[in-house]
């Protein structure tokens, strides 16, 4: 090649990289601004996002597209339209190569935008599918940030000791990863779900310690947050005076910051504490304040929280007009929002189907040319179990705490209508901390999966066995008279202590603990609830391992 020739085309080569490596850059720079806006500015945010959206389009960045993608979706989720951001997500995910990190981030946004409207069994599948993929791809980041979400969404469906627990582990790997703001985060939340487990004391240390984080940090919300959360901790044990100085403190701190949600929060948090005390003066104007910060952000939890407290200050006062107004007020706001998740939460299902049919073309796509018919069928089979995913427990595949709940209160009062029998056992493994410490997680996991299949073998297909907390599972024996039922228990409990648990590890060994209770004389199935619960706590205190009745 001569020299003329090279000094021909140089120059518009060189000019066609320019401009494309400055319109690279211009993305990045758009993709920035949009992440920095997001929770100051939603709007702004999305924007950004969406011109970010063209520029890749332009450029083919396929990669890209997809990021940009997210994060017109967040802005979406932000702006509280949390349906066209699953849609969003559903076009993305469909762009993403299975397993990889960039699906497993479609899918943690798509889960929090489930979580966001109420879809707690969507949200917490697509979370743990999430956590595979993080796990199997040894990203740790992200695995403690599943791990963190999934907290969330048991303590939005109001399971506080599985939220702790996946709180518990996602602080344990921030700290392996050496993660400083993180871990604060996760200490806050591990306060948080001590708290609402009425663990005040353990509450405030985690709090203290979070704390001390976000100020070595220089995290002026953060600092808010934990000393917000220290004061609602002290007032919930009686000590007043300090709650109300951390509570002044932490409002400071959180206006200084400018961000409106946390500011209405703090307040809601500061009104509720001064009601419980009787002093409506002092709460009234947080609350106020509190609904106008609800009202100018058009965030109607704040809004109905904020009505419903202004409802009972004013009661407080003897102003019964007022408070009937705001009642009113509170009344329409919440039927306006839970008539809305209802109605959101039947689109969640809809556009999760959309998901899963995304996945189903792609599948069929790849497989054309194979056994067409065979892989339509095993699909149609894998829709079907997502059907059941939400009355499922994702780990064991048994029915999950709400589905046991709803088909034990419709079989207990048809045991009192035709004076059928109903027994009923709850079983709790013994030592399992011990073989989460000593063995791992996974292998406590693992027992979970296998005792859940010796359960479901060991009962008749009648009976329904479901996973009722972390280590807890109940066996409902429909018409069973107490006696019979204890046999069946007994059965459960041998085949358990002679299963062959050293195939899991070397130092295994297994037993469960057993309560056992039939419906004669209540009047509602949680007293057969409580009474099993009442005989596992002798099982566990005459030595565990037996069954008690
Ligand atoms: P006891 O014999 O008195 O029942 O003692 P225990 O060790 O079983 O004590 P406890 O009931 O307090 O501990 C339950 C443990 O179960 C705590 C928590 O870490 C663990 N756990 C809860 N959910 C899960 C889960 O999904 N997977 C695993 N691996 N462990 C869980
Ligand atoms: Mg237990
Ligand atoms: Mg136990």
């Amino acid at each position: 090649m001569g020299e003329s020739f090279l000094s021909t085309i140089l120059p518009g080569l060189m000019t066609d990289e320019i401009e494309l490596s400055r319109k690279l850059k211009r993305l990045e720079q758009l993709s920035a601004q949009a992440q920095a806006a997001l929770s100051a500015d939603p709007k702004r945010a999305l924007a950004l996002a969406q011109e970010a959206c063209n520029l890749a389009e332009q450029l083919g960045e396929r990669e890209w597209l997809v990021r940009c993608a997210l994060q017109v979706g967040d802005a979406y989720r932000a702006l509280g339209e949390a349906r066209l951001a699953l849609e969003l997500y559903r076009e993305a995910l469909g762009q993403t190569e299975r397993a990889s990190a960039l699906q497993a981030d479609v899918l943690h946004a798509a889960a929090v935008a489930y979580d966001s409207q109420g879809a707690y069994e969507l949200a917490l599948g697509q979370m743990i599918e999430v956590l595979k993929i993080r796990q199997g791809l040894g990203d740790k980041t992200g695995e403690a940030r599943a791990l963190n979400s999934i907290g969330v969404i048991f303590a939005r469906s109001g399971d506080h000791e599985q939220s702790l627990y996946y709180y518990e582990r996602a602080l344990a790997l921030q700290i392996e990863l050496g993660d400083t703001l993180n871990r604060a985060i996760a200490l806050n939340n591990v306060g948080i779900a001590r708290k609402n487990l009425a663990r005040y004391e353990a509450a405030c240390e985690a709090y203290y310690e979070a704390l001390a984080l976000f100020e070595g940090l220089n995290h002026t919300l953060g600092q808010g947050a934990a000393t917000c959360n220290l004061a609602v901790a002290y007032g919930k044990q009686g000590r007043h005076g300090e709650a109300e100085q951390l509570f002044a403190r932490s409002l400071a701190l959180v206006q200084a910051t400018g961000n409106r949600t946390f500011e209405a929060e703090g307040r809601l948090d500061v009104g509720d504490f001064y009601l419980r005390l009787k002093r409506p003066e002092e709460a009234l104007p947080h609350l106020a304040r509190a609904l106008t910060l609800g009202q100018e952000m058009a965030a109607k939890p704040a809004q109905y929280r904020a009505q419903q407290a202004l409802a009972q200050a004013y009661e407080l006062r003897g102003e019964f007009e007022a408070a009937y107004r705001h009642l009113l007020e509170y009344h329409r706001l919440e039927r306006e929002v839970f008539s809305e998740r209802s109605e959101q939460r039947l689109q969640a299902l809809k556009v999760n189907f959309q998901l899963e049919q995304a996945e189903r073309d792609k599948e069929i796509y790849r497989l054309r040319n194979v056994e067409l018919k065979q892989a339509l069928e095993t699909l149609e089979r894998q829709a079907k179990l997502l059907e059941e995913q939400a009355t499922r427990d994702p780990l064991t595949g048994l029915y999950n705490r709400r589905y046991l709940d709803g088909v034990l209160s419709e079989e207990f009062a048809r045991t009192m209508r035709y004076q059928h029998p109903l027994s009923l056992a709850i079983a709790d493994i013994d030592f399992f901390k011990r073989i989460n410490d000593r063995l791992s997680h996974a292998v406590g996991d693992e027992v979970l999966r296998a005792l859940a299949g010796l359960f479901v073998e060991n009962t008749r297909t009648v009976d329904v066995v479901a996973r009722y907390g972390g280590e807890e599972f109940v066996v409902m024996f429909r018409n069973t008279e107490l006696e019979q039922a204890a046999l069946a228990a007994e059965k459960i409990r041998q085949a358990i202590e002679l299963h062959p648990w050293q195939g899991i590890h070397p130092e295994l060994t297994v037993t469960v603990s057993m309560g056992l209770a039939s419906s004669n004389g209540f009047a509602h199935y949680e007293q057969l609830l409580n009474a099993a619960d009442i005989n596992l706590y002798q099982a566990k205190h005459q030595g565990k391992n037996r069954v008690r009745l």
